[in-house]
């Protein structure tokens, strides 16, 4: 079998099209304007260019973007200073602290700093819990992605046996809690789980999201299974820097029935999600009806 490629890339731009529809939209119909504040502390080079393309993926699909770059001293007190005045901002209706900060603040209180409402990343304890009773809440972007994608490989998610491999905060548990909403089977593995290959040849669903390049390989797919593979790892091969993921493609391409590539799968669907977020937000501070097919 020969997987078919699911295009997250494709599939990211009409989801950032239907974003910029609405947004359009709101603009002419009711003068609002969504804006997403991102907020980056210290130089962290990767981070420097997930901020640039999150402003400028902002602005294209027709929303205020306020970018708030803060030195890498910047200390705990004046950062909850600066997300006190974004929580207070009419204009600001999506927050997004870029992660890792430095060491010497902590994230926990800071991300828990934000009004919930606009925690667009999803990563707020209230929010956490939320979505983990079911009930409406932000979505963490990267799993409401792969989510997204799923829905539209499968229609009906009931059912299906899902494996998450992988149980960080950020992807693994949100990704479980989103199947779980979607009324799959779902197993959750990590480090010390046992007969890791055995264990993934139950899935239907089968979501990488380990961070070690290339370790799903296809002998741990089920036949005609959905490979979704979250991964971003930098390798070296042939002299080259290479971008691969948490799966080793070609053989998991040979026995599952569909599967994410990298790059051009999940990632972009977590920036389309971000805008898709602010965008949700936007309307539910105001009242006005949530944009179809855009959330959990
Ligand atoms: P974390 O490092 O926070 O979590 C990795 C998880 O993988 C842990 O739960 C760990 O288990 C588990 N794990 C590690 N080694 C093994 C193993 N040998 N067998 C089974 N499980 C294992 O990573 P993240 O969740 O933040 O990210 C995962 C990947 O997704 C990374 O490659 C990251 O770059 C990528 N990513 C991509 C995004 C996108 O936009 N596409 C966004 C976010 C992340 P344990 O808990 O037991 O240690």
């Amino acid at each position: 079998m020969t997987a078919k490629v699911i295009d997250g890339k494709a599939f990211a731009a009409r989801v950032r099209g239907q974003v910029a529809a609405h947004v359009a939209r709101l603009r002419e119909e009711q003068g609002i304007t969504p804006g997403l504040a991102v907020v980056l502390v210290g130089e962290d080079p990767a981070s420097q260019v997930y901020v640039r393309n999150k402003h400028a993926s902002t602005i294209e699909v027709g929303m205020a973007s306020f970018e708030h770059r803060l030195s890498a001293e910047t200390t705990e007190a004046e950062l909850l200073a600066l997300i006190a005045r974004l929580n207070a901002d009419p204009a600001v209706h999506g927050i997004l602290v870029q992660l890792p900060l430095p060491k010497h603040l902590n994230s926990d209180l800071v991300i828990n700093s934000i009004d919930p409402a606009k925690d667009v990343d999803g990563f707020h304890i209230s929010n956490v819990g939320l979505l983990g009773t079911g009930q409406k809440s932000m979505v963490p972007c990267t799993p409401l992605g792969c989510l997204m994608m799923l829905r539209d490989h499968h229609g009906s998610l009931a059912g299906l046996n899902a494996v998450v491999v992988g149980r960080s905060n950020i992807v693994g548990k949100p990704m479980a809690q989103l199947l779980l909403g979607d009324s799959c089977t779902v197993t959750i593995a990590h480090s010390r789980t046992k007969d890791l290959a055995a264990v993934c040849r139950g899935a239907d669903i089968l979501v990488a999201a380990v961070g070690r390049p290339e370790m799903i390989t296809g002998d741990m797919v089920k036949p005609g299974a959905t490979v979704i593979d979250v991964g971003i790892n930098r390798i070296e091969r042939d002299g080259k820097g290479k971008l691969v993921g948490d799966v080793h493609y070609h053989s998991a391409a040979e026995v599952a029935g569909a599967i994410t590539p990298v790059p051009g799968g999940v990632g972009p669907m977590t920036i389309a999600c971000l805008l898709a977020n602010t965008l949700t937000a936007c309307c539910r501070a105001k009242g006005l009806p949530e944009p179809e097919g855009l959330t959990a």
